[in-house]
Formats: structure tokens, sequence, C-alpha cells
């Protein structure tokens, strides 16, 4: 016997849960699956357990697609005010980390729980645990297989996100629908990802564990935050950021003591020249990282000792410091995944197929990924209201 509903939601994550229930509440007959054993696995694990669930600062230019003014109309309907108000109401206590990060002060747990809650007041049907099996499509309705049962609807969301972090149930499925509907994929890759370092640079894993602020810059994309050194090259926010704009073969810059002003070194000479470059490096530096700039710098003694033209090259290489990846953590590893079905083919009002009624694409599936720091879920919830409010 084949069950009927209005839609059909692939994926219980961020994106899925919130298009089910908002589709629910309107009234429409909703059957949410998820092959993994429980929904939401991914918000559980964000934010360090504490789900950084949007950023007040967003704004379409702060994600990345092949098609930069897609977001626009998603982000716009639905806002971090908006979420924040779901999550008031819900008295799930919050806070304002960083540059606009909202966390939650308990537990990503509750966070999962308000969207099931959601789900349930819209009265949606929420089976997790199964592999899916066939999607078919025909006579304008999609049916879905899944757990020895099948259920058809007219509309079909695909919310399966992307293939980072693959133990966490995490796939490309999103992308053999598209395919299968004819739709285009934007190459995926990893994004908010580690940078692995080798040959000469392999020195710097030496200092693994170090962390420091710089501006990292790529291309025209610029981010200051913490970078970290670690076992295989450079992570921390800044470096997270700045590899999503990285493509294989470019150099990444840092720039280190990016407070101090151009001449710095050569004030400092004038002012302590009977003081050691090392020392002077130390005032804003970890230790270890001074001694392998340094002995990279080749440069050691006192200040008085060292050229004008010495010093104003350390500061120009110190401001610019070059590293060139030798590739990332990969998907294993990756917050995100940068690519996706192609928006070209999508409704930025809807989210619907433009050449393929009733299928929708939602989340992470999309090509749509965002900064670091919250922009990913409020992208997750812009693009799944979109969809829920449509169906
Ligand atoms: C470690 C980590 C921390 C993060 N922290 C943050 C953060 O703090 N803030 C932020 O904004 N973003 C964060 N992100 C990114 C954020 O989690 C994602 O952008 C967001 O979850 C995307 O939502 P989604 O619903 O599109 O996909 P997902 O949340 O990944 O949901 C996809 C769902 O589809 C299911 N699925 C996949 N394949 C199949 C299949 N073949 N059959 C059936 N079901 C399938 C999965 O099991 C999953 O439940 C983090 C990511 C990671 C990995």
């Amino acid at each position: 016997m084949i069950e009927t509903y209005d839609a059909i939601v692939l994926g219980a994550g961020a994106a899925g849960l919130f298009c089910a229930a908002t589709a629910g509440q309107r009234g429409k007959r909703v059957l949410l699956l998820d092959h993994a054993d429980q929904p939401g696995k991914k918000i559980l694990i964000s934010g360090g357990g504490r789900c950084n669930f949007t950023n007040m600062h967003t704004a379409p230019d702060r994600y990345l697609s092949s098609n930069a003014h897609f977001a626009k109309s998603a982000l716009s309907r639905y806002t971090p005010a908006d979420f924040l108000e779901l999550v008031e109401a819900y008295g799930i206590a919050w806070h304002e980390k960083t540059l606009g990060q909202l966390f939650c002060d308990g537990s990503a747990k509750q966070i999962v729980a308000m969207l099931l809650e959601e789900c349930a007041k819209g009265g949606v049907a929420v089976h997790c645990g199964d592999a899916l099996g066939e999607i078919a499509h025909g006579d304008g309705l999609f049916r879905a297989a899944f757990g020895g049962r099948v259920a058809s609807a007219p509309a079909l969301v695909i919310a399966t996100g992307g293939p980072s972090i693959p133990k966490m149930g995490a796939t490309g499925a999103a992308y053999d629908l598209a395919r299968q509907f004819g739709l285009k994929v934007v190459q995926p890759r990893p994004a908010l990802v580690p940078l692995t370092l080798a040959g000469d640079e392999a020195l710097f894993r030496d200092l693994s564990g170090v962390s420091t602020e710089v501006i990292a810059r790529c291309g025209k994309a610029a981010f200051r935050e913490a970078a970290l050194f670690t076992h295989r090259g450079l992570s921390g926010p800044a470096i997270l950021q700045i590899s999503s704009y990285w493509q294989r073969g470019q150099t990444v810059t840092t720039q280190f003591l990016p407070d101090r002003a151009e001449g710095w070194l050569r004030e400092a000479k004038r002012e302590r020249p009977r003081t050691s470059l090392r020392k002077v490096l130390g005032e804003g530096l970890p230790e270890r990282l001074v001694d392998v700039l340094c002995a990279r710098l080749g440069l050691s003694g006192e200040l008085g000792a060292l050229s004008d033209k010495a010093l104003a090259a350390a500061e120009a290489t110190l401001a610019r410091w070059p590293f060139v990846p030798d590739g990332s953590e990969g998907f294993a590893k990756a917050e995100v995944t940068a690519g996706g079905i192609d928006t070209g083919g999508l409704s930025s009002k809807t989210m619907e197929a433009r050449k393929v009624p009733g299928l929708y694409v939602i989340g992470e599936a999309a090509d749509v990924t965002g900064w670091l720091g919250g922009y990913n879920f409020q992208w997750a919830w812009a693009s799944a209201r979109a969809a829920g409010l449509a169906i």
C-alpha cells in the first residue's frame, strides 16, 4: 500500500526539520525521512555542542555561490531575528560569543528538541533509521521507498545536505537526486576546512597547538581572526574562513601582528636599538612562533645592528607571510561543502526546481555556503522556510 502525503522531505537535518515543521504547521501532511538513527546529528555536534544557531550580521555577501544573488530573497524573508524569536519562545537561553555569533548557553540538544516539537505541532511524520530506496517520479507524484514502505506526494524536498563529515551520516545523495532529475551540480568541494602544508612549509607543523591572531588573505577575501598551527598545517577560524575561497595552487597569506602600522620595526629600532628582534616580535606573538619566524627571516640580534632595509623587508614579509597549502583535510574534516546543486535551476523565492514542479532543494545541498559563525544554519532556516511556505 502506498502512503500518501502532501510533501516528502528527505533529510532530517537543520533544513529538513524546519521545512517539514513550516509546511506541517500550514496544514500540509508531511513525511520526513532520514537514514541516520536520529534527526539533527550535525546540529548536535555544531558549535562545540552549543550550536551557533545564527549570526546577527547575516547578509548575502557572507555566502559563496556561483550565483551571488540567489540567497538574497530567502535570507531577507527569514532573518536571524525571526529564528531568535523562535528560540526565545522556547525559553532557550543564548549568548553572543563574538562577531554576531549566537550560541545556546546550554546545549545544541535544545535546538533539536525545539525543531522536533515544531514538527510535532505540524503533525509531521518523522521516520529515521532506514536507508532510502528508489525515488521515482511520474504523473505529478514523487514516490519514495524506505524501510519496506512506499510513500507518495506531489512535493519532494531534497534536504540531505552535503558530503562533509561522512561519519555523521553525510552523503552525496543530494547530487545523485539532482542528476536523476536533470539538475546541474556545481563541483562540490570541502570548505571551512583546515589546510595542509608540505615540503618546505612542513616546518610550521612543529608549531602544532600554537595560535595567534592574523589577517588571512586569499584573492580578494580577508578574515581577521585566530590562526592555529596543527600537526598537518593550518587551522583556526581565520584559516577555516579563507579555506572556502582557496583553490589548489593558490597562496594564502597571513598578516602577523595585524595592528602594527607600517614602519613599526624601524621605529622600534630608533626607540630601542639594544632590543633584539626576537624580543620585539615576542611582545605580540607566541615564543615558539617567533623562533620559527626569525629563523625564516634570517635575522637575529639587536635591532640597532639591522639595516632599515632588512627591517622594512621583514615588516613586509610579516604582513604578507605566504603559505602555499598542498591541500586540505578534505570532506572528513570540512564543516561544510561548497558547491552543490546549481541554484541557476531553482527559484530563489521558493527553492523549487524550475524544470521539475514540486521538487525543492534547501540547505547545504544547494550551492550556497556561508562563512563560519552561524551563517550556514541561518541559510538552512531561511531556505527551509521559503520552501515550507511554498509547498
Ligand atoms: C562539526 C560541525 C560543526 C558545525 N557547526 C556549525 C555552527 O555552529 N553553526 C552553523 O551555522 N553551521 C555549523 N555547521 C554547518 C551546519 O551543520 C550545516 O551547514 C547544516 O547542518 C546544513 O543543514 P542541512 O539540513 O542542509 O544538512 P544536514 O544538517 O547535514 O542534514 C542532512 C540530513 O540528511 C541526512 N541524509 C544524508 N544522506 C542521506 C541519505 N542518502 N538518505 C537519507 N538521509 C540522508 C543526514 O543524515 C542528515 O540528517 C557545522 C558543521 C559541522 C560538520
